[in-house]
């Protein structure tokens, strides 16, 4: 994989690193290699080594991924924790893209900052928000992103201003070997005590509207324009329905939990059954938000 195996970078490189540990799911297969970096300059210096045909795939805190059994035959950049410094100076604030977005929610309130609230309900990493988009409760990633820091390839870093993005609902353009290593947040004043009840109220919600006990990837689709996947989903008379051990959660028709020890092939097939029954049922075709990646076994 490597130009030079007597290399300079001090992070922690495993060989089939077994991927369901790194996901919210608790499935996928082994990854050939799996890098965490020790720091943001040493990322630099690992991505500088790295073949140019090896496939890569970053990974914050795992929310939004399934990845298949067969696992990954490329190289995993796991970034949770790694450049995970969150800075406030004013009204701005930039967070490293390994940092949790609940961090970052907590500590913008503690700064008495109004705006990054929403963060609250994302169990990613702020990179994962930044490619994903994520939303929660009216609030959403790219709303507050004023520039955001790439890293190429090569391990070269570029600031780019968030007008050279292509932003919309749970999807954001990227040039294909560019991945988020920081952004820069731009907030409003709020007040300190308001803001953390807005979080409490945040997390209260989610407890009582989503299976958060249980593993599973979060919203499956995206809701399609004008309507909610939950809702459709449960007309359709799914909620509860099983393939092997996944089953559509009976409290959040969209979330699909690995209720007992499934495999990522049964949560594939589910939601492919899924979609095909609500298309059949209600003539609309459900999109997943999820990212389905990897090799099946
Ligand atoms: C219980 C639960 C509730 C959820 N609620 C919400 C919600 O309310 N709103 C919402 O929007 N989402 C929600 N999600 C989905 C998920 O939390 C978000 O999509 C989150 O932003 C993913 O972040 P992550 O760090 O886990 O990304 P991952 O799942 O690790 O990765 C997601 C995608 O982003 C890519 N990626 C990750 N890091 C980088 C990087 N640094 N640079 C470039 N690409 C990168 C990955 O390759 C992958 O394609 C929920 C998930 C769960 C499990």
């Amino acid at each position: 994989m490597m130009a030079a195996m007597q290399t300079q970078y001090r992070g922690e490189l495993r060989m089939n690193e077994s991927l369901s540990d790194y996901t919210t799911w608790r499935v996928g297969g082994v990854a050939k290699h799996l890098y965490r970096p020790a720091d943001l300059e040493d990322l630099q210096t690992f991505l500088a080594e790295v073949a140019a045909d090896e496939p890569l795939l970053w990974i914050g805190l795992g929310s939004n991924l399934l990845i298949r059994d067969g696992g990954f035959n490329g190289t995993v950049i796991a970034m949770y924790g790694v450049n995970a410094d969150i800075q406030v100076e004013g009204l701005d604030v930039t967070v490293g893209a390994g940092a949790a977005c609940a961090k970052v929610a907590r500590q913008c309130a503690r700064e008495g900052l109004s705006g990054g609230a929403f963060f609250a309900g994302i169990p990613g990493t702020m990179g994962g928000a930044l490619a994903m988009n994520a939303g929660a409760f009216g609030g959403e990633t790219w709303n507050v992103i004023s520039q955001a820091c790439m890293i190429s390839r090569s391990g070269k870093l570029v600031w780019r201003d968030s007008d050279e993005f292509d932003v919309s609902y749970r999807s954001v353009k990227r040039l294909e070997d560019e991945w988020f290593v920081a952004a820069r947040l731009n907030l409003q004043q709020g007040d300190i005590a308001k803001e953390q009840q807005a979080i409490r109220e945040l997390l209260d919600k989610r407890a009582a509207t989503q299976p958060t006990g249980k593993p599973s990837g979060g919203s499956t689709f995206r809701n399609p324009e004008g309507d909610y996947a939950a809702r459709l989903i449960e007309q359709c008379g799914l909620k509860g329905y099983r393939i092997g051990g996944a089953s559509v959660s009976e409290k959040h028709a969209n979330f699909i939990i690995n209720e007992d020890d499934c495999t990522a092939a049964d949560i594939e097939q589910l939601i492919v059954f899924i979609g095909n029954e609500v298309e059949r049922q209600t003539s609309i075709r459900l999109q997943p938000e999820v990212h389905i990646v990897g090799d099946v076994l």
